[in-house]
């Protein structure tokens, strides 16, 4: 088995995931819409989950709707608003959306689509947001929380109240974060989008935070499920795993991300040591504690990414969801050279990711430098 270090792509089941999925699968298999005593004990079950996941993330569960994962979140989302927001304003979002975002943003607002700059070390220019929100006022603001790719932290905080004080919905992606950094305060957003298999929870489940606004909205249609906002039977044990996969998460947190991303630059500082001309995106703004992504000074990804596979590591060059050509969508939005973009690796560690690990990492890198060179 290899050495994973592709946990922005996904990540295993959490122990206490399997055991709640397990435990539901076999005790609360029911439906939960259904009209006698086991259906209304899973009905329970499923709505305690809901409460859970709203003292988690900081909000009324009542806002929750559970989803099939963050790409439905964000497609059922913009779907919606596109209808339901004024035709004549823009969008305002960054150039690093995930795919499942800037796709869905640029079918539901054609030509709507505003984007925030980049400043060069892949943060947002915060004055270059502000002035875009009074010079053209949007109707939707939606930036990521934590990018996928280069690990890069957006201050959604900030923005959410900033666009709250501006009477702007605000959404964000917040599939990266969630997992990783504390949730409690994301309920102060008016929309977000996540995904269980980010965070230890099983593929295929997730869920979209909606405002306090969308009692009738209808993201699904063809039956009275989730309050009647998306139809399709509740897939209760994979609710169950993803709530107790975060319950479980939440209070490692701090220890974790603080260790990690000790050795996270450790492992950095060695491959930049090593092979002169290595370059660390994002190296002087705030970023996920689990991610680099490294432009190698030379050597297609894709060489790269098969020779440390033989050699037992699996890493990535970028979304698993951009268009496999290597093009990371943050490498755009700073302006990188074509060239210089198909050099990129992303390495994404985690929770269980030892010292040991993040070193022999740096090492394998090393070598694989020296026989490509060769
Ligand atoms: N948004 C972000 C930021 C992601 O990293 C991903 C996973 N690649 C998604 C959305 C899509 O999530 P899901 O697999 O749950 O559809």
């Amino acid at each position: 088995m290899s050495v994973y270090f592709d946990h922005n792509a996904t990540t295993p089941l959490h122990p206490a995931a399997r055991e709640a999925w397990l435990a539901a699968s076999e005790r609360f298999w029911h439906n939960p819409s259904s009209l006698y005593q086991e259906a209304a004990a899973t009905r329970r079950r499923l709505e305690a989950a809901r409460e859970e996941l709203g003292e988690l993330l900081g909000c009324g569960p009542e806002r929750i709707v559970f989803t099939s994962g963050a790409t439905e979140s964000n497609n059922a989302l913009f779907r919606v608003l596109s209808v339901r927001l004024p035709q004549d304003k823009p969008v305002l979002s960054s150039g690093m959306e995930h795919p499942s975002v800037a796709t869905p943003l640029r079918h539901w607002f054609p030509g709507r689509i505003r984007e925030i700059n980049a400043l060069p070390d892949t943060q947002l220019d915060w004055g270059n947001f502000e002035h875009q929100v009074h010079e053209h006022a949007p109707s939707l603001v939606t930036v990521m929380a934590a990018s996928n790719e280069s690990g890069t932290l957006a201050p959604w905080v900030q923005l959410a109240e900033y666009c709250q004080a501006a009477g702007v919905p605000f959404h964000t992606d917040a599939s990266q974060w969630i997992g990783k950094l504390p949730t409690r305060n994301l309920g102060q957003c008016a929309y977000v989008s996540g995904s269980a298999h980010k965070f230890g929870g099983p593929k295929g489940c997730g869920f979209l935070i909606l405002s306090h606004e969308d009692e009738a909205v209808s993201l699904q249609l063809g039956g009275h499920q989730e309050n009647g906002r998306r139809a399709g039977t509740e897939n209760y044990p994979a609710i169950a795993a993803m709530v107790a996969a975060l319950v479980a998460r939440t209070p490692q947190l701090d220890a974790c991300s603080r260790e990690q991303s000790l050795w996270r630059d450790a492992f950095t500082d060695a491959v930049c040591h090593a092979i002169p001309g290595t370059r660390l995106v994002a190296a002087h703004a705030p970023r996920l504690w689990n991610t680099a992504m490294l432009l190698m000074p030379g050597h297609d990804n894709r060489k790269w990414l098969a020779r440390l596979s033989q050699a037992g590591f699996a890493i990535s060059t970028g979304s698993a969801c951009s268009k496999g050509d290597g093009s990371a969508q943050v490498l755009q939005a700073i302006g990188t050279a074509p060239e210089d973009m198909r050099r990129a690796l992303r390495i994404s560690g985690g929770w269980e990711s030892t010292a040991e690990d993040w070193a022999s990492l740096a090492t394998a890198i090393h070598t694989v430098w020296r026989q490509l060179e060769s």
